[in-house]
């Protein structure tokens, strides 16, 4: 039998709940996870400021690192100034030092001249100085083994900052298949692959022809060897040939994110202003990541705590 107070007790439990699960739908959402995108620049392809801090806001993004263009001059590294603003249109060090000082804690910024200029060094060090954080888009065109890339990667190591190299073979930073002897050379410097030559690497049957290659991949290409091998090696999973080879093979992609998870750093490089849909490759990037990452962890490495960590932030 039931007395009179178990009843008042249980029918107090009762009429409790609903009120509870009331409390908890109208608590507020949580704040998205946070990400942080390595890799933006300011007036890309002409975005005026104020578009790329939508595009970045609607993509989700909680902290962008700014990688400024070298300074606009004519000479065989900048192809005779074709490759000027990162061959972007993108604008320098004092645009992206303006735009982060101005947007504190949402916006950092690296440090960038063209690798071969004598006063590479002194112009990249006057920014370091000023609070950046990585030496940065390195898209020019010399060999990555040069003296030149060499007296930058001593100056990253000396600033504790990483340097990110835009490898397309021929055209910026050369001779990726000696990369490892600058790995070797400077394992106080963590050097960040980005671009098309990285990504078209994953696949040891890569033929060094296409340079947004398509289909199945063969694992234990030289970017996959670089990641494992040196711990002062990382990827940027940025651009399109990033995203190109996120989609090319799906089993490759599983195995890939999960081998790799402590090395594989976020960013968009992209250029569009809505910063979603079709045209957003940055936000599809972000896509493939959450949709082929093993585990909530290991997405949470790649779009954040990888970045976090190496940064220091
Ligand atoms: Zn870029
Ligand atoms: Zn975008």
């Amino acid at each position: 039998m039931t007395t009179r107070r178990q009843f008042l007790a249980a029918s107090a439990a009762f009429s409790i709940a609903p009120a509870l699960r009331a409390a908890e739908t109208s608590t507020p959402n949580p704040p998205p996870d946070p990400i942080i995108d390595i890799h933006q620049h300011t007036h890309y392809h002409d975005r005026t400021d104020l578009q790329m801090l939508a595009h970045q806001r609607a993509m989700g993004i909680t902290t962008t690192i700014l990688l400024p263009a070298g300074r606009f001059i004519e000479r065989p590294s900048t192809h005779a100034g074709k490759s000027n603003g990162l061959a972007a249109r993108c604008t320098g060090n004092d645009a992206a030092v303006e735009f982060a000082k101005a947007h504190p804690g949402e916006f950092l910024f690296g440090a960038n001249e063209v690798t071969d200029l004598p006063e590479a060094k002194s112009e990249i060090e006057k920014y370091l100085k000023l609070g950046a954080k990585i030496i940065a888009e390195q898209k020019f065109g010399v060999q990555c083994d040069s003296p030149e890339s060499e007296r930058l990667y001593a100056l990253a190591a000396d600033y504790g900052v990483p340097i990110l190299l835009h490898f397309q073979e021929g055209t910026y930073n050369s001779g990726f298949q000696r990369l490892p002897a600058m790995l070797k050379k400077f394992p106080k410097t963590t050097i960040i692959m980005h671009a098309q030559t990285t990504w078209a690497n994953i696949d040891a049957n890569y033929d060094w022809k296409s340079l947004y290659p398509t289909g199945p991949v063969a694992k234990g290409g030289l970017t996959s060897q670089y990641l494992a091998d040196y711990p002062n090696c990382f990827a940027d999973m940025s651009a399109g040939s990033g995203l190109n080879s996120l989609l090319r093979d799906e089993v490759h992609t599983r195995w890939f994110l999960a081998q790799h998870q402590d090395k594989i750093l976020y960013g968009s490089d992209c250029a569009d202003t809505l910063g979603r849909g079709p045209g957003c490759q940055g936000a599809g990037t972000i896509a493939a990541i959450r949709k082929y990452a093993a585990s909530k962890a290991v997405e949470r490495k790649i779009l954040f705590e990888n970045s976090k960590k190496l940064f220091r932030l």
